[in-house]
């Protein structure tokens, strides 16, 4: 048969996953002949051979590409025959601009897995094995090119087989940049809690074992930081990491050692077991099936775990020999960032752990664990790090080069590409210097590996964010404007973006906390939307909060505020649940006064109030405790009615909460459980969506904000708009909260600036 050439460029994720192997691979495999490279926005190839391979080479292209890979476009062309004989892997073209690829840390691939865990093979038990399909890429990015000197493995040598292994076309670890074995490799090292070497090498990890078995609490060197374990079927061992962390009640994430172990805990659904052996491995939340040996403690009062499989020789290493469901969670203090070296954990962790199991392989900057769930056949994603982060996001129009600095708590930045954006993974919040740090490190590193120039700094319109601040003066510095983005205009501009959606959308934007351009605290809002430009459909009827910012952690302050609008007598009354008299007169003067008692029209209160109204917690130790009871209490209630929610003639249109408040309590008062209260309260918020997008009168509609990791009342509110005909959409692969932020004010601003 005569031989037939074709050239092919593939667009996608095509770059620091192992591609161009597997290309070399499959090619010879099928006796072809041509060439691979990379080149701008993907990969570029040639391959000769008969007609019927060639179909067999393409159809296999998709079908056994490395599992991180994600092919967006093929473009095939017919060209002459050359006549080759051999395939190679040729070296960049550099007249064609490369366009940089930042590639994400990926969890270990099955084939390095399995090596790890052969005792015949060379990396038998060495916790840094890795090649082109997984290990660390961002985490230990010092610059672009992505090439191994441009990383923390430049101080390792490699040696003779090592070298070889890097050296070999269509070998797995073909320029795999931090390729390493237990001869040239990185090293563990077990210390106490301060610091003191106590042993290296293979004999560290046995003994980093022996302490999680006596119920110590280790501090592991993970991938992107470090991470604390604990046994979780030890509840002492649980308890004492609560009191030491002090963090009473939220809920720890859990490392079990396999897919099979996982199973015998928890409820799997087919997609479930997917995202979690995937490469982004993230931290799933799934529904327990019983406790399975989990101790309480670990997610007290919560229908679901946090759970993930291991992802780095390392966890597989400690998860086999401890072969038992461990507590990982990340190495910090809360909203910090985790530690990234030894020094950061004994400053900052020094009494909350027992031993540090570290190695000398430095990690450049913390990458945390995503958190995701599925709901249907969709990974949602809560928390964007870890193996999606730095990945870029494609828009249906080009858009200026917007540096996007995001809001103040779960912050993230961004920066506009053109048609793409890129969006940083999880930074934590700004409250501290420590999450200043990395947050102003996070934009140095990502404009100088871009060589990026603002056209514009966006930020939120919060005057007193740190964001704000630094975006001002990053403004300033570069000569262009600084765009303040209100909030929620934000959010239903990240759906608007993550989506590709140009037409005017409506947002219902239900969130905590975001400052409004009237002085009051916005947050259960309806807008319309179109690129830069914004409309207040609706909003709640705004109520007082005594205390401002303190309500977030008082959901009583809530509760009092909102009935205190319902009836002051009975605000006064009810208020003696919650507070002593002397701090309820205080509080009701302020109200009264206005004094230090801002409105606000957040539905994240909303719900706290409710929440405080039943008794479900008055008080929180982690944001959104409270409407996360009222969210499980209404879980698997079977409970059609719905509290009335109704909404004013008027543009803006009031939503009034008020004939919903007097019910909840008439229920309450008659005894009603509160689960059927709870599912109630969520069917009114789900009718009220369909209510506002029908006064609205546009087709498409985003749900975005905070209150949508609350999975009822986005399901729930998906789909009566959709029975009532709407199109919805919902956030996946940028988290529906303040992390996705960033990604809306480079749409928004950038409209604004074209
Ligand atoms: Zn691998
Ligand atoms: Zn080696
Ligand atoms: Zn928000």
């Amino acid at each position: 048969m005569a031989s037939e050439r074709r050239q092919a460029r593939i667009k996608g994720v095509v770059q620091g996953v192992g591609f161009r192997p597997f290309v070399y691979r499959l090619a010879t495999s099928l006796g072809l002949a041509g060439w691979v490279q990379n080149g701008a926005a993907g990969v570029l190839l040639e391959v000769e051979g008969p007609a019927d391979r060639l179909e067999r080479f393409f159809a296999r292209l998709r079908t056994e590409a490395p599992p991180a890979a994600g092919i967006e476009a093929t473009s095939v062309t017919a060209v002459a025959p050359r006549g080759e004989t051999a395939f190679t892997i040729r070296p960049s073209d550099r007249n064609e601009p490369v366009e940089p690829t930042l590639p994400p840390d990926l969890a270990t691939c099955e084939e390095c897995l399995a090596e790890v865990r052969d005792g015949a093979a060379r990396r038998h038990a060495y916790p840094f094995t890795n090649c082109t399909r997984c290990g660390p890429r961002y985490s230990i990015l010092e610059r672009l090119p992505y090439d191994r000197p441009h990383t923390t493995m430049k101080s390792f040598a490699m040696c003779a087989d090592c070298a070889a292994e890097y050296r070999t076309p269509g070998d797995r670890r073909f320029h795999a940049q931090p390729i390493a074995c237990p001869r040239c490799g990185p090293r563990l090292t077990l210390a106490d809690g301060g610091g003191r070497p106590q042993v290296s090498g293979p004999d560290a990890l046995a003994a980093a074992v022996r302490a999680v078995e006596a119920g110590e609490i280790v501090a592991l060197k993970g991938l992107g930081g470090f991470q604390l374990l604990v046994d979780a079927t030890d509840s002492a061992a649980v308890l004492r990491l609560r009191a030491r962390k002090r963090r009473p009640a939220k809920p720890f994430a859990v490392l079990f050692p396999s897919l099979e172990r996982a199973r015998t805990h928890l409820e799997l659904s087919a997609a479930e077991a997917a995202a979690l052996a995937s490469p982004e491995a993230p931290i799933l939340l799934v529904l327990k099936r019983g406790d399975g040996g989990v101790a309480a403690a670990v997610a007290p009062d919560n229908p679901r775990l946090g759970v993930m499989l291991p992802y780095t020789p390392l966890h597989a290493l400690l998860a086999d020999a401890l072969d038992r469901p461990l507590v990982c969670t990340s190495g910090n203090l809360s909203g910090e960032p985790m530690c990234i070296d030894d020094a950061e954990v004994i400053e900052r962790l020094g009494g909350v752990v027992d031993r540090i199991l570290t190695h000398d392989r430095p990690i450049v900057r913390p990458v945390d664990d995503s958190v995701a769930r599925v709901d249907g056949a969709d990974v949602v994603l809560l928390r964007r790090a870890r193996g999606h982060a730095p990945r870029t996001i494609r828009l249906p129009v080009a858009l200026p080069r917007v540096l996007a600095v995001g809001g103040h708590l779960k912050a993230a930045i961004a920066l506009g590409l053109g048609d793409r954006v890129l969006l940083s993974q999880h930074l934590g919040d700004l409250d501290g210097p420590e999450g200043l740090e990395v947050f102003d490190r996070s934009v140095a590193d990502l404009m100088a590996f871009l060589d990026f120039k603002p056209e514009a700094v966006a930020s939120d319109l919060h005057p007193d964010y740190a964001s704000t601040r630094r975006a001002h003066e990053l403004a300033a510095r570069y000569g262009v404007p600084h765009i303040a983005i209100q909030h929620h205009h934000a959010h239903v501009a990240a759906a608007a973006a993550e989506h590709g959606l140009t037409r005017p959308l409506l947002g219902l934007a239900w969130d905590g906390t975001g400052y409004g351009p009237d002085g009051t605290i916005w947050g259960g809002e309806a807008l319309a939307v179109e690129g830069g430009r914004v409309e207040r459909v609706s909003h709640l009827l705004p109520f007082p909060l005594p205390g401002g910012e303190r309500a977030v952690e008082e959901p009583r302050r809530s509760a009092l505020g909102l009935l205190s609008v319902l009836d002051p007598d009975r605000a006064a009354h009810e208020a003696g649940r919650w507070f002593a008299p002397a701090e309820r007169d205080v509080l009701l003067r302020m109200i009264a006064r206005g004094v230090n008692a801002p409105l606000t029209s957040s539905m994240g209160r909303l719900f706290d109030a409710v929440a405080a109204l039943l008794g479900l917690g008055a008080r929180c130790s982690f944001e959104s405790e409270a409407a996360m009871a009222l969210e499980f209490a209404a879980e698997h209630a079977a409970e059609d009615g719905a509290y009335p929610l109704p909404l004013g003639p008027d543009r803006p249109a009031v939503a009034d909460w008020r004939p919903l408040a007097a019910a909840v309590l008439a229920d309450r008062d008659r005894g009603v459980a509160p689960a059927r209260i709870a599912a109630r309260f969520h069917n009114a918020l789900a009718d009220h969506a369909v209510a506002v997008a029908r006064s609205a009168g546009l087709e498409d509609v985003a749900l975005t904000g905070g209150c949508f990791q609350n999975r009822t009342l986005a399901l729930g509110a998906r789909a009566r708009l959709e029975a009532a005909g709407f199109r919805v959409y919902t956030h996946c692969r940028v988290p529906t909260n303040d992390g996705g932020l960033a990604l809306g004010q480079v749409w928004a601003a950038g409209h604004r600036l074209a």
